[in-house]
């Protein structure tokens, strides 16, 4: 079976090695899609560090071909996904219900047998059945709408709030059909590029912003000079985080799900957050939300094919991480075997 793997930083190869075998607690997938992640570039540009030879792709859906004999919860036919988050269940946070806090965190994409790759054999619990009506394609997309899920759920996101999103990327443009669709009164997504904040618009976000061109705090307090009741920062950098913080008003919420290697100081003074009761907090994964990502994934009123700009074959996979890393890309996908 062909799998792409990356032997360092900047380089990635198309490889040859024989399917994986399928023990008794794992289930054997024939790939049909699968999306590069921001994690996946992270990777590849050296920034997000791991052991190489390095298979990217945790983003993926196909169809189960073989499964173990200790394997119940799917069958050979059963169109699938991952939660590629894959909690040990044991230790002192899983047993609290924090699975993204999980002390052995295994990630398959991060560890090897990653979704560039026609089979993987992955265990049953991180296993996923989607319906009929998921296209291969949407199912790429299971794994960030759960994360986002996640972010909008700890932001405490209701509606009629005024909400601020920052980065139109996946994670952005998914937080804004989320928004949009628990009621929000106005949405506000900020994004330098030209392209993305267009899709933005399209995609129902109230205003815009260029932050390379205008104050994205200003621009909500010209909107509502109390400011914003939530904003979910899914780009991290000490920039970002600063102007969202300015952004809220009394009583506000910022989370940030971004990732971000600037290790910058962000100078929010306390006595805001004390006096004006502001909530700044990190949101990490996807802990118990994948269901309900299937669920809304299925109910079809979000497009989230509106989000899937590129397409390539998994032979062309050197183009496909370098388009979606060029500022026109939002979600990439690559597929396995020429079919979807
Ligand atoms: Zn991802
Ligand atoms: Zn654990």
């Amino acid at each position: 079976m062909r799998y792409a793997v990356l032997p360092q930083a900047g380089v990635v190869k198309i490889e040859e090695k024989p399917i994986p075998p399928v023990e008794d607690d794992k289930v054997l997938i024939n790939v049909k899609m699968c999306g590069i992640c921001g994690t996946d570039t992270l990777i590849y540009k050296g920034i997000f560090h791991v052991n190489f030879p390095y298979s990217p792709g945790h983003e993926y859906s196909g169809v189960v071909v073989d499964a173990g004999k200790k394997v119940c919860s799917v069958k050979v036919g059963d169109r699938v996904t991952v939660n590629p988050n894959h909690e040990c269940g044991l230790c002192s946070y899983c047993r609290s219900g924090l699975p993204n806090h999980c002390e052995n965190l295994k990630k398959p994409g991060i560890k090897s047998n990653g979704g560039f790759a026609e089979y993987v054999s992955v265990p049953e619990k991180i296993v996923y059945r989607i319906p009929d009506n998921i296209s291969f394609k949407e199912a790429t997309l299971i794994e960030p709408v759960s994360c986002v899920l996640h972010m909008v759920d700890e932001a405490g996101m209701k509606a009629g709030d005024l909400v601020v999103i920052i980065g139109g990327g996946t994670m952005g443009l998914i937080s804004l059909l989320l928004c949009k669709n628990y009621g929000a009164r106005t949405v506000i997504l900020s994004e330098p590029v030209e392209y993305k904040r267009a899709l933005a618009k399209q995609l129902g976000a109230d205003l815009t912003c260029d932050p390379a061109k205008e104050s994205l705090s200003s621009l909500v307090k010209e909107v509502d000079r109390y400011g914003a009741d939530v904003v979910l920062d899914n780009v991290g950098s000490s920039n970002t985080i600063y102007e969202g913080y300015k952004c809220l008003r009394k009583k506000g919420r910022l989370t940030i799900s971004g990732l971000n290697s600037d290790k910058t100081d962000i100078p929010i003074p306390s006595q805001d957050i004390v006096k004006n009761e502001l909530t700044v907090k990190g949101v990490f994964l996807n802990p118990n939300t994948i269901i309900r990502a299937i669920g809304l994934t299925a109910s079809g009123v979000y497009p989230l094919d509106y989000l899937i700009t590129h397409e390539f074959e998994l032979s062309e996979i050197d183009r496909a991480f370098d388009i979606s890393m060029k500022g026109e890309a939002v979600k990439v996908l690559v597929r396995m075997n020429g079919q979807e």
